[in-house]
């Protein structure tokens, strides 16, 4: 460690894990101050059993709740208009005065990066829950939303959500191919904030622990372990440690930020294709520049060939390099330094890898 360190963290007032955690909400919400809450949730999400708990929860502390957007994946910036919109027609001027309006995300990391804009911009107080591991939205102060087609990362303190709840059991109906993609980007997550230069020893610390945890378990929550127990046990343990993983490289990775392959991800999902699988399509390929562990790349690389995780890329080469280099955020914290001919070598082994 050097010898001296500056760094700010900036977190959730309380993380809140662990199975039955979503029954919590109606609780918290109630010590926030809530009276009313909207809640922004995938499509689908609806017919949930997470979500009947969720409103349960909220209905027994008497908060009123309205469901006021769906999101869909890699969500554009003109939801978050059309969502305030509804939200803005659900407030009572009286609840507004008091600061009793709040905004409740439950959802994958496009649906909770919607739902803290749309409460950052409404200066409402926002609960953040999970149902995938992991993006790690959940206590980041960041959204990525796409602006004229193309992917933009919104960092804000006042994005900090001041509550994370996070349930392992609402990641239970996960399907294996997702939860693989958002295994990867979780691994990610905590592999390029461990060496970002904007790094420091408590994200370090974190991030190399979430990394064994995500390692130790991404195989076994896709399938289950015949070694130990039964494979619906065996699964279960390991989602719910892919949670804790993911948790923890969102706690890290929101204060130092990602790299490489979060860079080369983007011009990916400017197609349509989700984040985590744009981003298990290019780890490995971030990794072996940045020089990391080949038994790592390896393993990646077999998860995605087993899952058949990755789609056929439209855009040409030259124009995704483009993209990547104005991408300053994110090469700027590689530790290595990345050139537009490097970009161009990496996607053309990508293209001809698969
Ligand atoms: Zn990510």
């Amino acid at each position: 460690m050097k010898m001296r360190q500056n760094f700010e963290l900036l977190l959730p007032k309380k993380i809140i894990f662990g199975a039955g955690s979503v029954k919590k909400v109606g609780d918290e919400a109630k010590n926030l101050g809530g009276k009313n809450a909207v809640i922004v949730v995938s499509r689908g999400m609806r017919k949930r059993e997470g979500f009947k708990e969720l409103t349960e929860s909220l209905n027994r502390q008497e908060i009123g709740s309205k469901t006021v957007c769906e999101v869909e994946p890699e969500p554009k910036i003109e939801e978050i208009y059309n969502c305030i919109k509804t939200a803005e027609a659900e407030v009572e001027e009286e609840v507004e005065a008091d600061g009793g309006n709040l905004v409740i995300g439950l959802g994958g990391g496009s649906v909770l990066d919607v739902a803290k804009k749309v409460a950052a911009d409404l200066g409402w107080k926002k609960i953040m829950i999970p149902t995938t591991a992991g993006t790690g939205s959940e206590v980041t102060h960041e959204a990525v939303l796409k602006v004229e087609g193309r992917k933009r990362a919104f960092v804000d303190e006042l994005l900090t959500p001041d509550i994370a709840i996070v349930d392992p059991d609402l990641m239970k109906t996960m399907p294996p191919r997702l939860v693989a993609s958002s295994g990867i980007d979780a691994l990610a997550h905590s592999i390029e904030c461990y060496d970002s230069k904007r790094s420091n020893f408590l994200v370090k610390t974190l991030a190399s622990d979430a990394y064994k945890i995500l390692k130790e378990n991404l195989r076994k929550a896709v399938e289950g372990d015949e070694e130990t127990e039964k494979e619906g046990k065996a699964k279960e343990e390991a989602m719910e440690k892919m949670a804790l993983g993911s948790l923890m490289a969102g706690m890290a990775f929101g204060n130092s930020g990602t790299a490489l392959a979060h860079a080369l991800s983007y011009p990916l999902s400017n197609e349509g294709i989700p984040h985590g699988e744009a981003v298990a399509m290019v780890l490995p390929y971030a990794l072996e520049f940045n020089g990391f562990d080949a038994s790592v790349i390896k393993e990646v690389k077999r998860i995605i060939k087993d899952l058949r995780i990755g789609r056929a890329i439209k855009t040409e080469i030259a124009e995704m390099a483009e993209v990547v280099m104005q991408d300053e955020k994110h090469l700027s914290n590689n530790p290595r330094e990345v050139r537009f001919k490097d970009v161009v070598q990496i996607y053309e082994n990508l293209k001809n890898e698969n």
